[in-house]
């Protein structure tokens, strides 16, 4: 697959459209965001859990194997998400459709894609350790915008740096990040209890990476919370893939993308177990960059153009109102994210100049929201990268 996407007439698109954006992020650089507009048109009674897979490169997301590196790899790692999954919902950066995603940063690593998700424009940031958000991110929007409970906006997340990321204030929304205990909850709130005592496990069987825990810790807190508290959002982020990556583990790589898998199943027959607030979520599905071409696979950097691909899937796959999602068309970015949630919540997306545009269809399946589009960034790559 690399090599078919290497020698094609694709190439030279590839490199303009990874070109085109990094040169728009860096003039975003100059801009001064519009403040998010606070007014909820009409909340939608929607929930959405985002999950990302941290250095997920788009070749394994694709579900292949890289069998110079493991020739008795599954030949699908992603079974239940390419057979059950994804057909109901969109999927964006599939390179095997002429389709590209791609980050919204100069750096091609984890803190400045993660700033410029939350935040929904590109962040003055270089290295993973930038400071906290600077901006408020749609996590707080969410909970002013719609009135929410703290314990309603949720994150957990295996790498202590998302904590930065998902909020400009500390404190604005619940987070339980790395081996960081958990916030105070009332003493008999079961979710509490359990996170901390996962938290108290994983700091008993530390990854050989710094900063972070293994994601089985992370979901298993997730799905407690999940059961407990049914937020509106939750945003689950795991890491062990990237972690696996620099350590050149290409097996583990592979185990860590099975169980993401196996975990998106279980997810969703929860979900299905869930009455109405089940057939209300929505999930997506991302990553916050990829990883090098072919013998490069375990690192990621500006200088690997590569990692700058990235895929993400969006759907409401227990929705009895079907909620249809733009199809992908030339180029999608980390940018999009945002406003895409926030137009599943009902609130009108934050505008900014290079904000994304909302990939949610207007009135649930009739037509895409065409009015935050960029129109000359997609006509300038839509035919190159064809
Ligand atoms: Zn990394």
């Amino acid at each position: 697959m690399m090599r078919r996407l290497l020698r094609s007439k694709r190439r030279f698109g590839l490199a303009l459209m990874i070109t085109v954006g990094v040169v728009a992020v860096a003039l975003g650089y100059g801009g001064k965001p519009a403040p998010a507009s606070q007014v909820a048109a009409t909340d939608s009674g929607r929930n959405v859990i985002l999950i990302t897979w941290d250095g997920v490169r788009i070749d394994e997301f694709l579900g292949h194997p890289d069998l110079g590196l493991m020739p008795d790899a599954p030949k699908q790692l992603l079974p239940y998400f390419w057979h059950d999954l994804a057909p109901l919902g969109q999927v964006y950066g599939n390179t095997e459709h002429g389709d590209y995603m791609t980050i919204a940063n100069l750096s091609f690593i984890s803190m400045p894609a993660y700033l410029g998700i939350f935040a929904g424009s590109p962040q003055l940031c270089e290295d993973n350790e930038c400071p906290r958000q600077s901006t408020p991110t749609f996590l707080e929007r969410l909970r002013l915008g719609l009135s929410l409970s703290k314990d309603q906006v949720a994150t957990f997340a295996s790498w202590e740096g998302i904590a930065r990321a998902v909020e400009s204030e500390v404190g604005a929304t619940f987070v339980n990040a790395g081996q960081v205990d958990a916030p105070v909850f009332v003493s008999d709130d079961p979710a509490g209890i359990a996170t901390q005592e996962l938290v108290s496990q994983s700091k008993k069987d530390p990854p050989p990476w710094s900063d972070a825990r293994f994601d089985r810790y992370t979901w298993r807190g997730a799905m407690n919370y999940l059961d407990q508290h049914q937020p509106r959002l939750l945003y689950i982020s795991l890491d062990d893939a990237d972690g696996w990556g620099h350590q050149v583990e290409y097996g583990h790589y592979v185990e860590a993308l099975q169980n993401y898998d196996q975990w998106l199943k279980g997810l969703v027959d929860k979900l299905a177990t869930m009455g109405e607030y089940g057939r209300q979520t929505c999930i997506i599905v991302t990553t916050d960059h990829g990883r090098g071409l072919g013998h490069h696979w375990s690192t990621h950097s500006n200088g690997h153009p590569y990692s700058g691909l990235v895929m993400m899937y969006a759907g409401c796959p227990l929705a009895s109102q079907p909620v249809a999602f733009a199809p992908p068309s030339g180029i999608t970015t980390h940018l999009d994210i945002r406003p895409s949630i926030e137009a599943l919540f009902g609130l009108e997306p934050h505008q900014c100049w290079l904000c994304g545009r909302s990939l949610v269809a207007q009135g649930d399946g009739k037509k895409p929201d065409a009015s935050n589009e960029r129109p000359n960034l997609r006509a300038a790559v839509r035919p190159a990268a064809r």
